[in-house]
């Protein structure tokens, strides 16, 4: 079995309006595969730096050379994860960050032409490439599910009408699965891209109902990937499957405990829970890759919903890349340091 990797990336967007109106300086510096933060209110304290696979500047425009566009953090992860999936292995991207640094923009990004994300980009890659094939004893077929993990518990973002949490269970063989998930076969980006803004409907709608923005729970968009051989020999069919999971984590900020009662204080114990079990499990499986050798009955997938539904997507046969999107702006200057120390412990 091959060992797990991880490939870590950051990017930094550009100010919003509001932080242009309120003067904000940036704090976040690149050069190369490096990652430099600068504490404005310490002048004297020493800037802190990072390295990472890659170093994303999305602060300037188009026009500055530095800058990284959505095609190009496509063509470094996404076309990277999607030849592994063609491979055989599972592959898994994660986006992390506070709310409002750009997890959702760097997976799904926008309609507008050179706007598009990781997911669209990656589907229609993945369906030109099989579009290509010429071997007429290979077939694919694709077949997708989208879920929304809340406070620990899952529901079905492409079947809105199924109102209540559905269980988690395990499939002796093919591990932790989510009983009665919707998964619908596809043929084409377009159908895909409507199921999403199904689910993305869905996800807006029961945020509101609940009071609550989507920025509190995880949405995880599965593509399974079945790639089968048929032998004229033995008449016999092959299958390759390859699970590709997509996810856009809840916001990393820390609940302000001082404030946060009954749900709200029960629902921020949740997400930190679930974001600390994944970056206990990505450095785990970093270590094992790496020189401080680790057994793998020691990663902790169990301790959350979101790590145990991942685990054939993380451990074992496959590879994980997590991008951590930043703010650039001075007042965000403490969570966007944890970012990228959660970042740099996943490496
Ligand atoms: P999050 O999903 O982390 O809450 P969003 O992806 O919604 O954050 O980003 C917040 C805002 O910033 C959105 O309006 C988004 O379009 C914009 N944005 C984020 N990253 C970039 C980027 N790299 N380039 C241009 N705009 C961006």
């Amino acid at each position: 079995m091959a060992s797990s990797s991880v490939k870590v990336a950051v990017r930094v967007r550009p100010f919003n309006s509001r932080e242009i109106n309120r003067g904000a300086k940036c704090v976040i510096q690149m050069q190369d595969k490096s990652t430099c933060i600068i504490n404005s209110k310490q002048p004297k304290e020493a800037p802190k730096n990072f390295t990472f696979d890659y170093s994303y500047w999305s602060h300037s425009s188009e026009e500055d050379p530095s800058f990284a566009s959505q095609r190009k953090v496509y063509q470094d992860i996404g076309e990277e994860m999607l030849l592994h999936a063609f491979e055989g292995y599972n592959v898994c991207i994660f986006a992390y960050g506070q709310t409002g640094a750009g997890k959702s923009y760097t997976m799904m990004g926008k309609q507008d032409p050179g706007q598009q994300g990781i997911i669209p980009q990656m589907c229609e890659d993945l369906f030109r490439q099989t579009a290509e094939n010429t071997d007429p004893d290979l077939s694919f077929s694709v077949e997708v599910s989208y879920m929304e993990i809340y406070c620990e518990r899952v529901r079905d973002l492409l079947n809105p009408k199924s109102r209540g949490a559905l269980r988690v269970r395990e499939h002796p063989i093919m591990g932790p699965y989510v009983e009665d998930l919707s998964k619908m076969a596809v043929t084409n980006y377009s159908d895909i891209a409507d199921l999403m803004d199904t689910g993305n409907k869905a996800r807006t709608v029961a945020a509101t109902n609940m009071n609550e923005t989507s920025s509190r729970s995880h949405a995880v968009f599965t593509i399974l990937f079945t790639q089968r051989r048929h032998d004229n020999m033995t008449s016999l069919d092959t299958e390759k499957v390859s699970k590709i999971s997509l996810v856009d984590l809840a916001g990393s900020e820390r609940a302000d405990s001082s404030g946060a009662k009954g749900m709200r204080l029960k629902e921020g114990a949740n997400i930190n829970k679930s974001l600390t079990t994944l970056g206990k499990v990505i450095s785990a499986l970093a270590d094992m890759h790496g020189s401080k050798k680790r057994r793998s009955d020691f990663i902790p997938y169990r301790d959350s919903v979101l790590t145990w539904l991942l685990r054939e997507n993380l451990g074992g046969n496959s590879r994980t890349a997590m991008i951590a999107a930043l703010s650039p702006a001075d007042i965000n200057y403490e969570e966007t340091l944890s970012t990228l120390r959660y970042a740099d412990r996943a490496k």
